[in-house]
């Protein structure tokens, strides 16, 4: 069993306490309600294993599920079966279920683009070939948390079975069944071989940069960072399945996040990049370098290179420079209306935001804080700072020393 859930290397752990973390960012209102209704745990801590239980079976529906067409197709569903009254129980459970695929989904782009390229730096001597990174950082969050308990297999089968057919794939309810059991281990697994000593040093000997830095939110795209985009990403859908178009759309999320200070220069570092989450999976074969600027206060423009990680139906798009971004320099990133996205909508609007080279601008550091906080990334903080929180923390500490 142990060599099943191994090879499932999915990092569902990781997962499912990505969907507990954006619970506590996303605004008190109803999708709040609904999200962090412990009734509906059940529902959001299946939806967000589902989608990688099809991999060990060889089973197609496992990669469609991780995608925005087919989670669509399923909030298109839901939103005419329950003519967009999510007030009943079988409709709250259902999309539940549709938000734990969204943060699924988002998660693996967030973490791929961001986190395992900085592994592939920081971690270059792994056997990449032979070990799982993902299954690594499992284990490492787990040793740190506790992981995750196991809950009963919920999903509406035979919903899900029609609506993969509808996407051309075939499957069948006890395939679907058979691959969510297969999660329930990759949960138990993560449990258990984060209690274990024995089991950490091997999986810590692995891929060490990566397994130390699973909960470091000075790490773009760690957990801690993939539950602010998800809880993001849920607005959007929320909206969606009421045919809206949300107000933070089209670009939910950036790394460095807006306001960011200190960005590296390098333009040969994976640190140097600009990283854009849109709001729907975008279209890659339309997608051109002039629909995003990056220019300074005088006005002069930088080169960038987009790069849509994973093609089209992505949301993360890094945007790498041609040559050193000048040191001490303010720029804004411009991202213009019209990008395209898979769903056949464009962006409606520009969207902007800031960052500098600069240093973090001095600052006293906030009464009564001694700074202890530099040893505090990870864990204790998570679920208590939001984004403004973690910076005001950033500048705090690094105007103290000063
Ligand atoms: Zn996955």
């Amino acid at each position: 069993m142990l060599l099943v859930a191994a090879a499932l290397a999915n990092g569902l752990t990781s997962h499912v306490t990505i969907s507990e973390y954006a619970i506590d960012h996303v605004p008190d209102g109803e999708l709040e309600a609904l999200v962090g209704d412990p009734e509906l745990w059940l529902q959001l801590q299946n939806g967000t294993q589902f989608p990688d239980g099809g991999y060990p079976l060889g089973e197609a529906y496992a990669e469609t599920a991780h995608w925005e067409p087919f989670q669509d197709r399923y909030l298109e569903w839901i939103r005419s079966a329950y003519a967009e009254d999510y007030s009943g129980e079988e409709a709250r459970q259902h999309v539940a279920f549709l938000m734990g695929l969204a943060s699924h989904g988002m998660g693996d782009q967030v973490f791929d683009s961001l986190y395992m390229q900085r592994a592939y730096v920081y971690d270059a001597g792994s056997d990449w070939e032979g070990t799982s990174m993902d299954t690594a950082t499992d284990v490492g969050l787990a040793a740190q948390t506790g992981g995750q308990d196991t809950v009963d297999a919920w999903a509406d089968w035979d919903t899900l079975v029609a609506l993969m057919a509808d996407a051309g794939v075939e499957v069948d309810a006890d395939t679907l069944q058979q691959g969510q059991a297969l999660t329930q281990i990759a949960i138990s697994f993560g449990r258990s071989a984060g209690a274990d000593p024995g089991q950490q040093a091997i999986y810590e000997a692995q891929f060490p940069w990566a397994y130390a830095h699973i909960l470091d939110d000075e790490v773009h795209g760690s957990p801690p960072w993939e539950a602010r985009v998800v809880a993001m990403y849920w607005q959007v859908r929320w909206a969606r399945l009421f045919g809206e178009v949300a107000e933070i759309e089209p670009l939910i999320y950036t790394f460095p996040p807006a306001g960011s200070y200190e960005h590296p220069t390098d333009a040969l570092s994976v640190e140097s990049r600009l990283t854009l989450v849109m709001s729907r999976g975008v279209m890659g074969d339309l997608l051109v370098a002039d629909m995003f600027e990056v220019a300074d206060a005088e006005g002069n423009t930088y080169a960038v290179s987009p790069w849509l990680f994973y093609g089209t139906g992505s949301h993360a798009i890094h945007l790498i420079p041609s040559e050193d971004w000048p040191a001490d320099t303010d720029f804004t990133v411009t991202v213009k209306a019209g990008v395209p996205f898979i769903d056949g909508t464009y962006a409606e609007r520009d969207a902007s935001f800031t960052f500098s080279t600069a240093p973090w601008p001095e600052r006293e550091p906030p009464i009564g804080s001694a700074c202890s906080c530099q040893s505090g990334s990870g864990g204790a903080w998570l679920g208590l700072v939001g984004l403004l929180a973690l910076r005001r923390r950033r500048v705090g500490c690094d105007a103290a020393p000063r």
